[in-house]
């Protein structure tokens, strides 16, 4: 757990503590210039998550793994994976429809946090003074100076310069009242909803893969969590429903959705209901792009303001890092 220090002044605000904000406070950090996180989650990463549920089990209820295809984000990696802060899941990972299995074509290389997902959030975010638990509710400007309003903080500032690494709804929302010149852009972008279902079976589940990419139900991915490096034993799995149907069903109660998708288990996988010891089920309003915008970072040089994410270039972790490290790149050589 990052500590909670509170809001100081400095050059850089940053709003969102998700990989893109930390990627970009890092390089910002990096350089010896002043920066200071907000963000309204009690431990950064955002949706790079991991929920401890009764009993103490922990499920990565967010991105379940991630890529590293770009040099860049390769070379932060390699000190990561031998300090054993990140390794590689090497689950055998199948495509799944009402039962018919499918192996993957072409196996990918995918990494994880150790022992969950947020050890990858807290392995950027060493070192950044990040305040948390605390959510951003208007910034204004002032004599060309950015001030924020936080919920308990209350005024925070002045900072030269704002970076709002939020999915963009949550951007327009605080930038809206500015005569921003990317707003155009980033209210064209719309991300996806995702219902999430953690599961504590009390037997394995009767199969032989560690993941599925599923068709023809409302799920659209379920993993073992167990399956995954430095992860106790326990028959945790993770399920994930598709958008259109996280999207139809986003105001059920969670009772009903734990229901629905436990059902949608059994018929994929092709088994009879199983023994379920514990079960929690989360609503992600803004889950994935599906279609990001093709800048990295979007910028407006009068106001001193830019934006990042991974629906900027993204989608993904890797697409969020990529987007926080070149904005902060780019802000360094400023
Ligand atoms: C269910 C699910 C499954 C996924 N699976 C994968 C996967 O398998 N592989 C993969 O690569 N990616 C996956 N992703 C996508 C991946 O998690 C994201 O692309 C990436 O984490 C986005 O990072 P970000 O920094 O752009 O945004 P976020 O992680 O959303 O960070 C934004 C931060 O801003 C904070 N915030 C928002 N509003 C305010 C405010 N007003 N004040 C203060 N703070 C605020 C939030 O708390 C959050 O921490 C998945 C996402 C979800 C939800």
């Amino acid at each position: 757990m990052v500590p909670v220090t509170p809001p100081s002044s400095a050059e850089f605000a940053i709003l969102g503590a998700g990989v893109a904000g930390l990627a970009c406070a890092s390089q910002l950090h990096a350089a010896g210039r002043s920066v200071q996180l907000f963000d309204k989650g009690r431990r950064p990463g955002g949706r790079v998550a991991t929920r401890r549920l009764e009993g103490g089990l922990e499920f990565d209820h967010g991105a379940q793994y991630f890529t590293a295809r770009h040099p860049e984000f390769q070379h932060w990696l390699k000190p990561r994976l031998a300090a054993g802060l990140v390794a590689e899941w090497s689950g055998r990972l199948v495509s799944l429809s009402r039962g018919v299995i499918t192996p993957e074509p072409s196996p990918t290389t995918r990494y994880v946090g150790v022992p969950g997902m947020s050890a990858l959030a807290a392995a950027l975010a060493g070192g950044l003074p990040i305040h948390l638990a605390d959510r951003v509710t208007r910034v204004e400007r002032r004599e060309g100076q950015w001030w924020l309003l936080a919920e308990e903080a209350g005024l925070c500032g002045p900072y030269r310069h704002l970076v709002c690494a939020l999915p963009a709804p949550q951007g327009i929302d605080l930038l809206q009242e500015h005569p921003v010149e990317f707003l155009p852009e980033m209210q064209a972008v719309t991300l996806a909803p995702c219902w999430a279902l953690m599961l504590h079976l009390a037997r394995p589940l009767p199969v032989d893969y560690a993941g599925a990419f599923v068709a023809d139900s409302p799920l659209r991915w379920i993993a073992s969590n167990s399956s995954k490096p430095g992860r106790p034993a326990s028959e945790c799995w993770v399920l994930h429903a598709g958008p259109e149907w996280s999207q139809a069903t986003f105001d059920e109660p969670p009772a009903t959705i734990d229901s629905w998708l436990r059902d949608a288990l059994w018929e994929a996988v092709g088994c009879a209901p199983q023994d379920v010891l514990a079960s929690s089920s989360q609503r992600w309003k803004y889950a994935i792009p599906p279609s990001p915008l093709s800048e990295r970072f979007l910028a407006d040089e009068t106001l001193h303001v830019s934006v990042c994410g991974d629906w900027c270039g993204g989608p993904r972790v890797e697409g969020a890092f990529l987007s926080g490290w070149e904005l902060g790149r780019q802000l360094v050589s400023r």
